[in-house]
C-alpha cells in the first residue's frame, strides 16, 4: 500500500462519515502555521514576506491544538515558517497524536538531524546502539554528539521528543537536485544537510515524506531524476504541486516591463506541460495525492477546486479563501465556512470565477477535490492507487549520488557560479540562472525580466553572507 492500512482507513471514514452525514464541506488536511519564523529566505516564499516573522507573533499550543479539533480534519500539516523552530514543536505534535490525527512536519530539514539527536538522548538504552553506531559510522552523527546521546543529563532525558511514529511524517521540503534546490532556498548546504537527514531519519525508523514545489524554471527531467535519488534514499512518499504567482507581482512584472505573463509564471498550459508525465511517475515512485488530481495535472481534466477541504490556520486565524490568497481571516473554521462566498473562487469549465484563480492547479485546492469526487471511476481509480503494492525503492547507486550533488558538493554551486558571473559583469555567465528566465527549457526569452538570479547577483554584490548552520 502507498500509505499504511490504519492511515488509510481513518481518512476513509472520515470521508464516508461526512458523506453519509450529508456535510457540504469539511476539512481533509489542516495546514497549521503556528509561526511564520524561518531560518531560510527562500526566493519566491510568500509567507516570510506576507506574515510578520517575529518569534514574538506565535500561535499558543493551546489554540493551534483547539484549531485542530475544531475543524477536526484528520491530517494536519505542520507547517510556517519553519516548525521546527516553534518553541513547542514536540509538544504540538504529542497533543496532535492525542486528538489522533496524521501529522506531517513539513521542514525544510536544517533542524531535524538536531530534533532527532534529542530524541536518542531522551530515549538512549542498549536498543538504540547499534543504530547509533551507524549513524556515527555513515557521519550523520559526530562521535561528540555520540557521547551526548550516550550521557544524557537530567534535562535531555525528561525533554518531550519526536519519535519514530507510523502516523507521522517529516515532510522534507526538496526543490530539485543539489544545484537547483540550493539556489531556489538560496543557501548552499541545504539540500546536502535534507539528504543527511532523510538517511538519519531512516536509520531510526522515522516515516519521511518529501515535498516539491515545480516552478516555471523547473526541469521535468531533473524532477525524475530527484525522485529516483529519493526512492534510493528509501523515502516513503512524496507529494509535488504547481508553484504559482498570482498577486500583485504579476501586475507588477507585467506592467513595469510590458511582458507577456506566460514568459514569467506557471499558466495553466505550462503546468500541463511540466506534469505531462507525472501518472508515469506515479507507477513509479510514491507519489502521494489522488490519480484524479494527477490526471488534472496532466490535462486529461477539470476539476472544481475544494480549497475549504485544506483550511489553513496561523496567527491571524482562519485564512480564507486558501493557503495562497487572503481575502481575510475568521476567528472560527466554520465561520470562515459560513461567510465566504465559495462559488466566486475557482476555475469551472475552463472559466476562471475569480481573475486571480485562473492560472491555479495547486494541491491544496485541487488534490481534495479529487480525493471527494463521488464519480465510480474515480473512486476506483484512488482505491486501486492507495491499495496496490508501493513501487519498490530505486537501488542505490554511486551514479545517482553524483547526479544529486551537482552543485556544492563539488564546489559548483550557485553562489560560485554566481559570484563567477559577477566578476565576469555577467558576460559569458552560464548555467541554471540562463534557464531562470533568460533561455529555458520551455524555449521563451524573458529579456532582461528580473529572475532569481538576479536578485541572488544583487544580494551577493550588497555582500551579504549566506552560510549553512545545522543547528
Ligand atoms: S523554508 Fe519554507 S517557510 Fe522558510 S523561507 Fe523557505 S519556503 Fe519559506
Ligand atoms: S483556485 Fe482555489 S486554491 Fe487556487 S487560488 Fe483560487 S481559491 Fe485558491
Amino acid at each position: 500500500m502507498r500509505f499504511p492500512l490504519a492511515l488509510t482507513t481513518k481518512i476513509a471514514k472520515h470521508i464516508v462519515g461526512h458523506r453519509l452525514r450529508g456535510t457540504p464541506k469539511f476539512a481533509m488536511v489542516l495546514q497549521l502555521e503556528p509561526l511564520h519564523t524561518c531560518n531560510l529566505t527562500c526566493t519566491g516564499c510568500g509567507r516570510i514576506r506576507e506574515y510578520s516573522t517575529s518569534l514574538k507573533d506565535m500561535v499558543p499550543l493551546e489554540q493551534c491544538l483547539a484549531a485542530a479539533a475544531e475543524c477536526n480534519a484528520p491530517m494536519v500539516s505542520v507547517c510556517g515558517g519553519e516548525p521546527l523552530i516553534y518553541p513547542k514543536i514536540e509538544e504540538l505534535v504529542a497533543g496532535l497524536r492525542e486528538q489522533g490525527r496524521i501529522i506531517y512536519i513539513c521542514t525544510n530539514g536544517v533542524f531535524m538531524r538536531k530534533k532527532m539527536r534529542e530524541y536518542m538522548a531522551a530515549h538512549y538504552g542498549p536498543s538504540l546502539e547499534p543504530q547509533l553506531v551507524q549513524l556515527v559510522k555513515e557521519g550523520l552523527v559526530t562521535e561528540k554528539e555520540a557521547d551526548v546521546i550516550r550521557k544524557p543529563d537530567e534535562a535531555a532525558r525528561k525533554k518531550v521528543t519526536i519519535g519514530p511514529s507510523k502516523w507521522h511524517y517529516w515532510n522534507v521540503h526538496v526543490d530539485g537536485l543539489e544545484y537547483t534546490h540550493d539556489l531556489i532556498v538560496e543557501r548552499e548546504g541545504v539540500f546536502k544537510e535534507c539528504v543527511a537527514a532523510i538517511k538519519m531519519a531512516k536509520i531510526l525508523g522515522y516515516q519521511v515524506a518529501t515535498n516539491t514545489t515545480v516552478y516555471r524554471e523547473t526541469d521535468p527531467g531533473e524532477l525524475e531524476d530527484m525522485f529516483r535519488f529519493l526512492s534510493s534514499l528509501e523515502c516513503d512518499g512524496h507529494t509535488i504541486s504547481p508553484g504559482y504567482d498570482y498577486d500583485a507581482a504579476k501586475k507588477d512584472m507585467v506592467k513595469r516591463l510590458g511582458r507577456d505573463p506566460k514568459e514569467f509564471f506557471l499558466t495553466r498550459e505550462l503546468t500541463r506541460q511540466k506534469f505531462k508525465d507525472i501518472e508515469r511517475w506515479g507507477q513509479m515512485f510514491t507519489i502521494f495525492g489522488t490519480p484524479v488530481y494527477q490526471e488534472f495535472l496532466a490535462g486529461k481534466r477539470e476539476l472544481t477546486c475544494t480549497a475549504w477541504a485544506i483550511p489553513t490556520y496561523n496567527v491571524r486565524g482562519w485564512k480564507a479563501p486558501c493557503y495562497l490568497m487572503t481575502d481575510g481571516h475568521y476567528p472560527t473554521y466554520q465561520e470562515m465556512l459560513d461567510k465566504v462566498a465559495w462559488d466566486k473562487y475557482g476555475v469551472v469549465d475552463g472559466v476562471a470565477r475569480d481573475s486571480r484563480c485562473e492560472n491555479c492547479m495547486v494541491h491544496c485546492g485541487y488534490d481534495p477535490s479529487g480525493a471527494l469526487s463521488n464519480k465510480p471511476r474515480d473512486t476506483w481509480l484512488n482505491f486501486k492507487y492507495n491499495f496496490l503494492p508501493r513501487p519498490a525503492p530505486i537501488p542505490s547507486t554511486p551514479e545517482l549520488a553524483v547526479k544529486a550533488f551537482n552543485g556544492a558538493s563539488i564546489g559548483k554551486g550557485h553562489l560560485a557560479e554566481a559570484k563567477a558571473a559577477v566578476s565576469k559583469e555577467l558576460g559569458g555567465a552560464k548555467s541554471v540562472y540562463q534557464r531562470n528566465g533568460h533561455h529555458d527549457h520551455a524555449g521563451t526569452d524573458a529579456g532582461s525580466a528580473p529572475t532569481q538570479r538576479d536578485e541572488l547577483l544583487q544580494k551577493i554584490r550588497e555582500g551579504q553572507k549566506i552560510e549553512v548552520k545545522s543547528e
